[in-house]
């Protein structure tokens, strides 16, 4: 087993080892990048369709020595003036197994009462997955309320493009279906007028029924007599959870990403959808960004040159206690051959009987514990930093996928161990002003590996400033300098950034939203 893991954790090269039993190579075979799978691709290995790229253009931009910085072309401009920048890795896979998507998306209110109604919440949410998916016509012709929504998202794939590239052309919909699913509480007709500004809370376990049902409810309770009036029933009896509109939007979001690792789940026993992939995403809508996040990519805010965080990475270290928690339930996860404890440093035989700094779930600082037998098995968590593995395998501990990953040359699956729910972060868009240079970043780790918030923050501030403000590419442009500093320039046959540091020889993907636009549009 040492041996095993020793050799697996010498050939990292990215999130996840090179070669792993269960046939997924990275980079290995083409279209979706999968290796080894005789079933066919659910959909073609291609770049992002804003990029408006010719099948001689996607295949010129994984040229792993010459690097290419791509851009969208001139006539595929991104809403609100977005701007969009991406690289190829410098060999570690044969593909760029980042993916992209931006969409701008509208969710039609189904009429009351209408026959899809009736359906399950599974079939109406298939029914609007594009390419064969659906499961029936669209029924919402008669909608007369629309909700529009602005979605931009980065998938970061890994031992493989296939789910990377599955996701960038679905989760967008399953976004949009559970959206659907709440549109009474945004458009009903009883309901409050869409507002930028609106938190007032509704009643969520309603939802799917007419807003009318609300308001049937609220004339029961009054009929009944208010809390505290004479006669009335003590106040607990009406206690009900108040849910914000806020908080729908989070959940429709979180729901789109189970679904849609539930769908390459269900996918991989006709497609070859090889590997997984990180997963994050902003959504505008009705005034606020929302940004979900479920992996190692990052999002921030630039608002007058300061950082704000949009997002937190989901490392094996930053998770450590959930993984570890869920190790100790459920000890056979780690097919006695690893242990749930951490130590500072790998446990040698002749420590046994001796004492030795440990933590478990339960801590964040550390303690002695005497070594016993068990404590010489291999950690769950090993490693630091981007060198930080769960069992041996994977870096990043949230993304969608990854169903058939195992620890190398053994049935251990690393999946149970993988969330696929995502961290939804919201921002009051409307409520704040902006001015031309307020961006959102959002980048892929082959960004924030070589470059700090910090630096991101005075590299598109510093070029912004040197844009006109009318200049509609400026954000492009701006995008593309940040992949240029990340990537660097070939000196000595490796990619050196300022100060001559080790530029990332990842695949690097960038978008810098600009703020104003959203307040423009709400
Ligand atoms: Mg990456």
């Amino acid at each position: 087993m040492l041996t095993r893991v020793k050799s697996a954790v010498t050939n990292f090269m990215g999130g996840v080892m090179a070669g792993g039993s269960n046939g997924e190579h990275p980079g290995a075979g083409g279209g979706g990048g999968g290796g080894g799978s005789d079933l066919p691709l659910k959909y073609p290995y291609g770049r992002a369709e804003f990029l408006g790229l010719s099948p001689d253009e996607v295949e010129c931009s994984a040229d792993h020595i010459a690097r290419p910085i791509l851009i969208p072309k001139e006539t595929r401009r991104l809403p609100w003036s977005t701007g969009y920048a991406e690289v190829i890795n410098a060999g570690k896979s044969t593909l760029n197994e980042d993916q992209a998507c931006c969409e701008v998306l509208v969710v039609k209110r189904r009429p009351a009462g209408s026959c899809a109604y009736n359906q399950t919440a599974t079939a109406r949410r298939r029914s609007s997955l594009p390419n064969g998916e659906g499961s029936g016509q669209r029924d919402d012709a008669d909608c007369s309320e629309n909700l529009t929504f602005h979605y931009w998202a980065l998938f970061d794939g890994h031992a493989g493009s296939g789910a990377a590239v599955v996701a960038a052309r679905l989760l967008h919909h399953h976004v949009a279906m559970h959206l659907q699913e709440v549109m009474e509480v945004f458009c009903g007709p009883d309901a409050a007028p869409p507002t930028c500004l609106g938190e007032e809370p509704v009643n969520h376990h309603l939802a799917p029924t007419s807003q009318r049902a609300l308001t049937r409810a609220a004339s029961l309770r009054g009929a009944a007599g208010a809390p505290g009036s004479p006669g009335a029933p003590p106040a607990r009896f009406f206690s009900e959870k108040k849910v914000s509109r806020e908080s729908l939007v989070v959940g429709a979001i979180e729901n789109a990403f189970k679904d849609m690792d539930a769908q390459i789940e269900k996918d991989k026993a006709v497609y070859n959808v090889s590997g997984g992939c990180t997963a994050l995403v902003a959504l505008c809508l009705l005034g606020k960004l929302y940004v979900g996040n479920a992996g190692d990519s990052r999002a921030v805010i630039i608002r007058a040159g300061e950082v704000l965080p949009m997002s937190a990475e989901f490392t094996p270290e930053s998770e450590r206690q959930r993984l570890q928690f869920l190790a100790y339930m459920q000890p056979h996860l780690l097919g006695n051959e690893f242990t749930h404890l951490e130590f500072p440093r790998r446990v040698q035989r002749k420590e046994v009987g001796k004492r030795m700094l440990y933590r478990d779930f339960t801590m964040s600082g550390w303690a002695y514990k005497t070594i016993e037998d068990d404590d010489l098995k291999f950690p769950l968590i090993y490693g630091e930093g981007k060198k930080a593995r769960v069992l041996a395998t994977i870096g990043v501990t949230r993304g969608l996928g990854d169903h058939n990953l195992k620890v190398h040359d053994s049935n251990i699956y690393i999946k149970p161990f993988l969330s696929c729910c995502p961290e939804v972060k919201v921002y009051p868009l409307a409520q704040c002003e902006h001015g031309a240079d307020d961006v959102l970043v959002l980048g892929t780790d082959g960004l924030w590996d070589v470059l700090s918030n910090q630096e991101v923050a005075e590299a598109v501030t510093g070029f912004l400033a040197n844009c006109d403000t009318d200049d509609p590419h400026r954000y492009t442009m701006a995008a593309q300098d940040l992949v240029m500093r990340a990537r660097g320039v070939l000196k000595d046959r490796g990619w050196r950034i300022s100060n001559d540091r080790l530029g990332s020889g990842d695949d690097i993907s960038v978008y810098i939203i600009p703020l104003v636009h959203g307040n423009k549009q709400n």
